[in-house]
This record gives C-alpha cells, sequence and structure tokens, in this order.
C-alpha cells in the first residue's frame, strides 16, 4: 500500500478522532479533515505542474503545513525532500541542486534566519531545476508563490488519476542523514520503506487511536516524520506538536494540555526535560510508553525517564535514515535490565548480523559492525552510486559504521561509532563506555568524550561534561572521580566543563566538531 492510500484508510477507520494538533500555530486536524486537506494540497502541487517523481522540498520548523506536504507529495508520488530548518544558505543550495529540486515549500522565517532572503541571496539562476516556491502562512511576497496557490478546491478526478499510477516501491522521500560525522547524505527511501517502519514501531509500542504522541523531534528528520507520523497514520494515534523546534517546557505543557500517553526523543531532549523545574507541578500522569533513539542512551537517564517521567513502557530504538529508520527496538514487556541496557532485538522482516573487519559473521557477544538487511533498507544515496555502493553491500547489507554485540537472545547493543573509536597507544577505547561512567557522578547532567590527536600517543582522551543545574563542577572533581575507578588509559586526559555540545539539529552530538575545537585549543 501507498501512504496516500493508508491516509484514505485512516480517514474512514478513525473519522473523527484528532489527528493533528500543532498547538504553537493553534490548529487541530481529525483524520477525516487532514485526508481533506491533504487532498486540496495535492492538487495545488498537481496544478503547479508537479508530476510523479519530481522532488518537492520542504525547509520549514515543525507545523502542520510541513505534514500535509509530507501526505500531498506522497499522495500524487512526488518525491519529499526534507531539508535542515538550521541550513544556510550554502547548504540550501547545495541540498536542493544535489536533488535537483523543483518546488520548494518553505517557511518565511525560523529563529534568526530569515529563508526567503536566503534564497534571494542564492537567486533564481543559482537554482537551475526550482521552478517555484511557495510560502506557508498567509503574508504577500511579491517574488514567492502565497500558500493558497496549494490550499486549493480538490480535484478528485486528477487526485485518482495520479494514484492510479503509484507504486509502493517508489521513491517518495529525500532525507538527509544527521551529519553527526560529517557532511550529509541524501537517502532515499520509499513507501514500502517508511511505512512499513512507521507501522512496526507504533505496533512495538502499542499504539493505538487512543494514544496521543508528543513530537518534539524535527519532523525533517524520520524521526519526526517516520516514528511520528507514519506511526501515528497506522495506528490511529495523534500527532502532537508542542512547538516548532525542541522547548523542554513546551513538551511538559504539551503532555499536560494534549494528555499525551506517548513522548519521543533523542537521549539529550529528554534529559532537558528532566531537568525542567517545572516537571514537578507538571501533570505527566498519562505518559504510558516512547521512544527514545538516535544516540546511545545512558542507563542513568533511562530510569529517570521510567521513575519521574512515568513513562513505564518506555522503547529504546536503534536505527539510521538509511533503514527508514529503525531496525532494532526494545519491547514493552523486555526484562527491565534489556530494556535500559539494549537497544532491542531486531524489528519483524528485518534481519541483522554482527561482522568482523573480514566481512565475516561474528560468534554470539563478540563486538563488530552492525549490519542489516530486508524491506527497510534504502533504494540508495541520492545520484551517489559510489557511496551507495560502499554502505550496502552485494548481498543487500546495509553496513551501519557502529559498533555493536548481539547476545544469545538476540539482544543488541551499541557500544559506538567505528570512527568515533579512540585508538590511545594502541588500546581501544570506546567512549560510550566512559561517558556511562562520568554520569555515575551525580554532578554531571551530560557527558561526551571522543579523542583528539596527540604526538605522544597517536590520540588522547577529551570529555567535555555538562554540569547539572545548581550543581558545581571542576575539571579537578572529574579526574577525582575517574582515579582508580576506570583504568588509567581511559581517564580523560583533557576535560572541559561546558554548557552545551556541538550540536546537529536532531540533538546529537557532533563530536568531529568538538574534536577540531579541541584541537584547535590545544594547538
Ligand atoms: P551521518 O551519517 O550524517 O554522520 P548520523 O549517522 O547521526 O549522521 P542518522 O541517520 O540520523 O545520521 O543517525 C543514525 C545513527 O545514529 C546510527 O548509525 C547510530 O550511530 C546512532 N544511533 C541511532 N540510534 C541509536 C541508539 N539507540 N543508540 C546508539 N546510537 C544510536
Ligand atoms: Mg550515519
Amino acid at each position: 500500500t501507498t501512504i496516500g492510500t493508508a491516509l484514505r484508510d485512516a480517514a474512514r477507520r478513525w473519522a473523527d478522532g484528532l489527528a493533528l494538533a500543532s498547538r504553537h500555530q493553534g490548529l487541530r486536524y481529525t483524520w477525516a479533515e487532514l485526508d481533506a486537506a491533504v487532498d486540496r494540497i495535492a492538487t495545488g502541487l498537481l496544478r503547479l505542474g508537479v508530476v510523479a517523481g519530481d522532488r518537492v522540498g520542504i525547509w520549514a520548523p515543525n507545523c502542520a503545513e510541513w505534514t500535509l506536504v509530507q501526505f500531498a507529495t506522497a499522495r500524487i508520488g512526488a518525491v519529499l525532500v526534507t531539508i535542515n530548518p538550521a541550513y544556510r544558505v550554502n547548504e540550501v543550495e547545495y541540498a536542493l541542486n544535489k536533488v535537483g529540486c523543483n518546488v520548494l515549500v518553505t517557511a518565511a522565517r525560523f529563529k534568526t534566519s530569515d529563508y526567503l532572503a536566503m534564497l534571494r541571496e542564492i537567486g533564481p539562476e543559482r537554482l537551475p531545476h526550482l521552478r517555484a516556491t511557495v510560502t506557508i502562512g498567509g503574508e504577500a511576497h511579491d517574488d514567492f508563490l502565497p500558500w493558497s496557490t496549494l490550499d486549493v478546491p480538490a480535484d478528485s478526478e486528477a487526485l485518482a488519476a495520479a494514484a492510479a499510477a503509484l507504486s509502493p516501491d517508489d521513491a517518495i522521500n529525500i532525507q538527509f542523514t544527521s551529519g553527526t560525522t560529517g557532511f550529509p547524505k541524501g537517502a532515499t527511501l520509499t513507501h514500502r520503506n517508511i511505512l512499513n517502519n512507521g507501522y512496526f514501531t507504533g505496533q512495538t509500542i502499542a499504539l493505538t487511536e487512543a494514544d496521543r504522541i508528543c513530537i518534539p523531534v524535527p519532523l525533517y528528520h524520520c524521526f519526526g516524520m517516520v516514528l511520528g507520523n507514519l506511526a501515528a497514520l497506522t495506528s490511529g494515534a495523534a500527532m502532537v506538536y508542542p512547538a516548532e523546534a525542541f522547548d523542554p517546557a513546551a513538551v511538559l505543557q504539551a503532555v499536560e494540555a494534549e494528555g499525551c500517553t506517548a513522548l519521543y526523543g533523542v537521549p539529550t531532549m529528554f534529559i532537558a526535560v528532566l531537568g525542567q523545574p517545572a516537571l514537578e507541578a507538571t501533570d505527566v500522569s498519562t505518559l504510558r510508553t516512547g521512544i527514545m533513539a538516535g544516540s546511545p542512551c545512558p542507563v542513568t537517564v533511562m530510569r529517570e525517564v521510567i521513575g519521574r517521567l512515568g513513562m513505564s513502557e518506555v522503547t529504546i530504538g536503534y536505527g539510521m535514515t538509511e533503514t527508514s529508520p529503525l531496525t532494532t527496538q526494545t519491547a514493552r514487556n523486555d526484562p527491565l535490565e534489556e530494556r535500559v541496557g539494549t537497544v532491542g532485538r531486531v524489528h519483524p522482516h528485518a534481519e541483522a548480523r554482527i561482522v568482523g573487519p573480514d566481512g565475516r559473521t561474528l560468534p554470539i557477544g563478540e563486538q563488530g559492525e552492525y549490519c542489516s538487511r530486508g524491506y527497510a533498507v534504502m533504494l540508495g544515496y541520492w545520484d551517489d552510486p559510489e557511496k551507495t555502493a560502499e554502505a550496502i553491500d552485494a548481498e543487500g547489507w546495509m553496513h551501519s559504521g557502529d559498533l555493536a554485540t548481539m547476545d544469545a537472545a538476540g539482544y543488541v547493543r551499541i557500544t559506538g561509532r567505528i570512527k568515533d573509536m579512540i585508538i590511545r597507544g594502541g588500546e581501544n577505547i570506546y567512549p560510550r563506555e566512559i561517558e556511562e561512567f562520568l554520569l555515575t557522578h551525580p554532578h554531571v547532567a551530560d557527558a561526551q568524550v571522543f579523542g583528539v590527536s596527540d604526538e605522544r600517543y597517536g590520540e588522547e582522551v577529551c570529555a567535555w561534561v555538562i554540569a547539572r543545574k545548581g550543581t558545581e563542577l571542576e575539571p579537578e572533581t572529574i579526574l577525582a572521580h575517574c582515579r582508580g575507578r576506570i583504568a588509567h588509559y581511559k581517564v580523560p586526559r583533557h576535560i572541559r566543563v561546558v554548557e552545551t555540545f556541538a550540536m546537529t539539529v536532531t540533538g546529537k552530538a557532533q563530536k568531529f566538531e568538538m574534536r577540531r575545537m579541541m584541537e584547535a585549543e590545544l594547538g
């Protein structure tokens, strides 16, 4: 089935149920209303001359229109190109041209970025494929089309004709990876890839039409648009957007006001929500489940999410943009130890194996590269057969670049990224292990460990830590905490107490950036 058909089914099954609440916009849609609105926007796209296979970009923070465009492009077989709202002139020009974007839908501005000014600065001659730019919102702009261009009366005949030509295996979405380890890559995904992944994810956390998912993660990334929007679409749960971008206070307000039953986030988001003084006075008792994914989740954080947010059935998911995204997830009824210490077992209809450097599957318990195969693996990187061939081998296995182990019961532990491993004087050091240890200090709220080049040892261990609100933290305190408790070569040589880490918009710490900054400082 296609995303367009799935939305028709949702409108039939849960017609008057809440589908979407965009709280910062004050917009609400039932499934029937959402389906009808998507028909209008899809008709507007057809009127603009968009045909199946055309690339339609969306460059906007979280909002209802974002999702209307997601479903409308899918309904007529256009390829949605999801563009990071934090991109600046050079990045957006690169992304639009990389995929030959034909139509762009954009917010006028977001935070300090003026999107229209940036597009004017690039200019039409440097965006040769772009035929039209539509702005979200009501304002008039001389050189850009208003939202009303898309919001036109539905033409059911034209829509039916467009839908009849679609196949579930058509490319439907180009998503750029987070850029945690370098330049983002454009993963090309199909209806079958992402619709099924949304479905299995929703099944794993037992979503039904009685659920409301608080989605503070960015929609432009698979966490928001697949695990959020498509898990909702396939289960009848409601999508609740608390704000344009992550805001821990707005998350708490949304949970209380909407009675959210599920909450999503990367670990740093949960840390921020747990750090809100307002938490004590907020009613979060409706929370039952959720997904934490995207980067390693410290055990201490997981315990607080269960204990203080009351998310007794919370799950951890692991995956990557290239696999639609999740390939493993913990289950609601997994024993606590597995739920807090692993990323769960492989998803239905997916395969996984852990391989050694020679490409052979390793024995149970041994650490190697996590690879997965099955319906969820992307078609490839857009217009980049070389990178695709590096990532997906001849037998269809997607190589993750992540180090992992699998136990006899099938539970997977992610032990770090191959790229992040520190080699100090010939000794392999896994940052994750040291981060978990640093977090056992009561004054440490968050920690990042990475390698910096060192004349003597090749690399040295460096730690950046963020102090818990209202506590004092000195590098000396951290050192004293480490000495005698972890092997001497793992004790961070350079320690900085910082306010924030270098982050991607998806909320991941960019170690390559922090490494660059530290190396510049150390000389
Ligand atoms: P880029 O590929 O551009 O460097 P990225 O890999 O962070 O960025 P994504 O596709 O958004 O881009 O993220 C996938 C990666 O996130 C995985 O390969 C893994 O390293 C990490 N990850 C995701 N979920 C988890 C998890 N639960 N535990 C540990 N790591 C995770
Ligand atoms: Mg990656």
